[in-house]
């Protein structure tokens, strides 16, 4: 799919769409998730899901190592970790090209660097660097769970990363499901801020287990 169709599709979801038929935000075993790509692609069919996202963290080898992208509701995605400010942030990227050559100096090397949080602090990104290699491979920056990010302004925070090329913003996501994630701002701040920077909402359940969200 192209960059613009991309971006009209996932401009077209809404809060009724998200979870009922989309999830953009899942993380199978190639990272920290339980299931497979295929048992992820499976499951979503079973539940009737239109369009689902594998965002696995710093890696794509759920595209490399299967065929899940030849289904159609498969939008390729990923999840990297990058540093910003002493602050830890989560930068998807949707509709990305999995061959780009300039995106795979991101992607880690490691497995480690997908597993366990404590080894993908070591491979911290630059926001703008990432942002850009996105965009460089037709992709959609989005900047993922902003609820999470210990900042006082958040307004602030989210404009340098308008400034950075971001073009979306993860609104619809549970945050009242996961009591292990911390909450520093509340999602109707987060609904304004993608309203006033014109930024594309979205949405997804950061599942992790073995039965999805
Ligand atoms: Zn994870
Ligand atoms: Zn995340």
């Amino acid at each position: 799919m192209r960059k613009e169709e991309l971006k009209k599709l996932l401009s077209s979801f809404g809060e009724e769409d998200y979870f009922k038929s989309v999830d953009l935000h899942i993380h199978s075993n190639e990272s920290d998730g339980k299931l497979s790509p295929n048992e992820i692609v499976n499951q979503a069919q079973k539940k009737g899901l239109k369009y689902i996202s594998i965002s696995d963290h710093n890696t794509i080898d759920a595209y490399l190592s299967t065929n899940v992208l030849r289904e159609e509701m498969v939008i390729p995605a990923v999840e990297f970790d990058c540093f910003y400010k002493s602050v830890l942030v989560h930068i998807l990227g949707y509709g990305i090209d999995i061959d780009n050559k300039e995106l795979k100096t991101l992607y880690a090397t490691n497995k480690k660097a997908c597993k366990h949080n404590i080894f993908r602090l070591f491979a911290l990104r630059d926001p703008k660097e990432v942002i850009e290699k996105i965009n460089n491979a037709g992709g959609i920056a989005v900047l993922a769970h902003p609820c999470c990010y210990w900042t006082l302004d958040l307004d602030e925070f989210v404009a340098s990363f308008v400034k950075m090329g971001i073009e979306g913003i993860e609104v619809f996501y549970p945050y009242n499901g996961m009591r292990s994630v911390v909450k520093f701002h509340s999602r109707n701040k987060v609904a304004y801020i993608a309203d006033k920077y014109g930024l594309i909402m979205t949405g997804g359940t950061d599942s992790h287990g073995r039965k999805l969200l």
